[in-house]
């Protein structure tokens, strides 16, 4: 891409410079807003760009602008398409973060949610690794608790919520850890800031259920599926205390930002021989693969642009 990248907002694609709001907008001012984080995956020797799933990721952003009584003009077809659009006229080469949201956008004074005109807009931005420790991380459990599904719905990816997120995240990395694990309001482990955990005990992979206030991720999903189909493993979704993470053979974090990271120590105790374990190991080339359009049996989750 040469030059200034393209945003859609307020209905129509503007250069990327164009698309502000108000100091004063609903959402800014309250957190009333609703988002996405989608990936798009250069192919170096296709020269293609392939967008990860973008059909899933739409339809989770418009069950999160449900729950927050927002009107949403486009379905999951739409959403995808003016997307395509902003990458074609772009001309990206490279791995790319799209970023769509839905918000609350009236400029008055006035916590509430409804009665209020939604908008939509979409932007794209460069995108590098999002981890130094993708292979090794070294987490903490947090003492910050998750967000609950009575007080902001984890389930729903509602920006107000990413205070809890943020909290989590700097308390982490200042205190020298790459990330941290989050409990729930009943002790039991949710998921890290923005990304979703999985632990593999004696041979079973176990991740917490989505009624244990995590964000239901699109990348859980597809390890899910990867696991059970192309590794044969037993996949259990149940809660987990945190004491099974310190005893587990395997643990690893996974998110559209991070893809697949081994988690190698938490707190202070190493897991299992304290490097990446096989099964991690297999997903993460996995993954790299289907992303990167690779790999024919799971072209029907990319869309090339
Ligand atoms: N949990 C939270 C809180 C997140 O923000 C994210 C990132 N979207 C995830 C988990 C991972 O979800 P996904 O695989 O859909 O990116």
């Amino acid at each position: 891409m040469a030059g200034e990248s393209h945003a859609y907002f307020e209905g129509k694609i503007v250069p990327f410079s164009e698309a502000k709001v108000s100091v004063a907008t609903h959402a800014f001012n309250y957190g009333t807003a609703v988002f996405g984080g989608i990936r798009g995956f250069w192919n170096e020797e296709a020269k293609r760009l392939f967008v990860f799933r973008p059909f899933d990721h739409y339809r989770r952003l418009l069950m999160s602008g449900r729950m927050m009584l927002m009107e949403c003009k486009y379905d999951e077809e739409s959403l995808t398409q003016l997307t395509l659009e902003l990458l074609r006229m772009d001309n990206w080469q490279r791995d790319v973060y799209i970023r769509p949201m839905l918000y609350k956008a009236s400029l008055g004074i006035g916590v509430r949610l409804h009665d209020i005109p939604d908008e939509t807009c979409i932007y794209v931005l460069p995108f590098d690794g999002y981890l130094k420790h993708e292979e090794d991380m070294h987490v903490t459990i947090s003492s910050w608790r998750r967000v609950d599904d009575n007080v902001i719905p984890a389930r729903g990816k509602v920006s107000g919520a990413y205070a809890n997120s943020a909290l989590i995240k700097s308390d982490a990395v200042q205190g020298g850890f790459d990330e941290a694990l989050v409990l729930d309001q009943n002790g039991h482990i949710s998921e890290g800031s923005a990304m979703n955990v999985f632990i593999v005990r004696n041979g079973v992979l176990i991740t917490p259920p989505v009624t244990d206030n995590i964000l239901e991720g699109i990348t859980r999903r597809s390890v899910i599926e990867l696991a059970k189909n192309e590794l044969g493993l037993q996949v259990v979704e149940r809660s987990v205390d945190r004491t099974e993470v310190a005893i587990s053979e395997e643990a690893f974090m996974t998110g559209t930002a991070v893809q697949i990271a081994a988690v190698t120590k938490v707190d202070y105790r190493p897991i299992g021989n304290g490097k990446m374990g096989p099964v991690t190991a297999q997903l993460r080339t996995m993954m790299n693969d289907i992303t990167r359009g690779k790999n024919p049996k799971y072209e029907r989750w990319n869309v090339a642009v």
